[in-house]
């Protein structure tokens, strides 16, 4: 154990002295590493996680106000950069896939519960289509689904799996009213609510 520690120790003085000089070296070589086994490396980080799912789960429980005061501090003091690369990289996104849905997914509609005009992947809330799931959570597209929109192109793969899940199409306020689970009870309670009480 301790001669483990010591090895961190030194490695860690060794790259601290040589930052600079091991950097640009270090960066070039990860990023060709990655890009010729960005498959492979997946696979076996997927590997390694079903392996140590709880030996994972616990540690990043364990330090998981560390890690997120570390996320934040980095946040703050690369706000912008972060901001640029993101803005980026969804702007790329929304060019290469979230335009290749128009024409399948309507670009303007009207939402289904009150009727206002909402268009797709509009980034501002108040008149984007929110995607509403109505199989009770058991859609193959789990969680948002313009996000999914954003990360895949229209493919005929890709349009069965979009219509399998039957989606509604609302606007914000609407959609944020109905819960995903249960809601036909939840519908009962709000009826009883409102009429009988
Ligand atoms: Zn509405």
């Amino acid at each position: 154990m301790k001669d483990k520690r010591d090895r961190t120790e030194y490695r860690k003085k060794f790259w601290k002295e040589n930052k600079e000089r091991l950097k640009p070296k270090h960066r070039e070589y990860w990023i060709k590493y990655s890009k010729m086994n960005r498959d492979k490396l997946k696979e076996k980080a997927r590997k390694y996680y079903r392996e140590n799912r709880d030996k994972i789960k616990a540690y990043y429980e364990k330090n998981k106000i560390k890690m997120s005061q570390r996320h934040k501090k980095y946040y703050q003091k690369n706000r912008e950069k972060i901001r640029t690369k993101y803005n980026k990289y969804y702007n790329k996104k929304y060019e290469e896939n979230m335009l290749s849905w128009i024409g399948y997914i309507p670009e303007k509609t009207i939402c289904q519960i009150c009727g206002i005009n909402i268009y797709l992947g509009k980034k501002n809330k108040s008149n984007a289509i929110h995607f509403d799931h109505r199989e009770n959570g058991n859609e193959t597209i789990k969680n948002t689904p313009s996000s999914w929109l954003y990360r895949n192109k229209r493919t005929l793969k890709n349009e069965a799996i979009w219509k399998s899940c039957n989606f509604g199409m609302l606007c914000f306020k609407c959609n944020i009213q109905l819960p995903t689970k249960n809601r036909k009870e939840y519908i009962k309670k709000v009826y009883k609510y409102v009429f009988e009480c």
